[in-house]
């Protein structure tokens, strides 16, 4: 059974390596630029082990409570773990101890309670701010309204305990991945004028890695292509 699900994640893995692969020859970029995130979320930590002994080095998660098990479970590993789901205040410092990457900052008000748990544990924690890709005058899912952006780099970039390192976003459901990410791409231009060495771009999933690559993603955030469909609850 083990055997059969290694064999079936090393062949989801290779297909995607391939797809990262020719996605950054298309966009005359190197492979190497583009960094692959596996996210693991509602699969057991023994797949977690599978796709560390498969070469994974990073892995996401969206819920705090399974994130923290399952790093806990596979803490021998060395992998380093990217929290990417909507995080709680109450929930960031508990965050902070255990993820090495928060992808999803959108506000100011997780900035302390994410520096004190990173302190209470001895580390810095590198941050991505998430910044919502949709449309003026709709309802934000997740993410920071682009015109917040600045301020919160500032806070994050004047926190000795988080480490600004780029952006995150997810394309809008409804919308052409190509166009929500063009406008991405924009959105960052302008950051990186603030923040140059803030240069990850963590764009791109399952359905949408190689529109994110041809913006300039530098990590790709891959779940069911890897690991197969999900449970349909979220
Ligand atoms: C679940 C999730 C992913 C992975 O999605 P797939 O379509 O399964 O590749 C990527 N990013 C975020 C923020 C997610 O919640």
């Amino acid at each position: 059974m083990t055997t059969q699900r290694a064999d079936e994640l090393r062949t989801n893995l290779a297909a995607v390596h391939d797809r990262i692969a020719r996605a950054a020859a298309d966009a005359g970029r190197s492979a190497e630029e583009v960094s692959l995130v596996v996210v693991t979320k509602f699969f057991p930590a023994s797949d977690v082990r599978l796709l560390a002994g498969l070469g994974v080095t990073d892995v996401g998660e969206n819920r705090h409570q399974e994130a923290e098990a399952k790093a806990s479970e596979c803490a021998d590993l060395g992998l380093r773990w990217h929290f990417i789901g909507g995080l709680q205040s109450n929930k960031a410092a508990a965050v902070a101890r255990y993820a090495d990457v928060v992808e999803s900052v959108d506000r100011a008000a997780l900035v302390p309670r994410l520096a004190r748990g990173a302190a209470d544990a001895g580390r810095v924690v590198d941050v991505l701010l998430q910044v919502s890709l949709d449309p003026p005058g709709r309802d934000h899912r997740a993410g920071a309204d682009p015109a917040t952006l600045a301020s919160l780099a500032d806070e994050v970039a004047r926190t000795p305990e988080l480490r600004l390192r780029g952006l995150m976003a997810v394309a809008p459901l409804d919308d052409d991945p190509a166009l929500a990410f063009a406008r991405l791409a924009g959105i960052r231009a302008d950051f990186l004028s603030r923040h140059p060495d803030a240069t990850v771009l963590s764009a791109g999933m399952s359905g949408d890695l190689e529109a994110a690559i041809t913006v300039g993603a530098t990590h790709v955030r891959i779940g069911s292509a890897v690991l197969g469909t999900r449970p349909a609850v979220q």
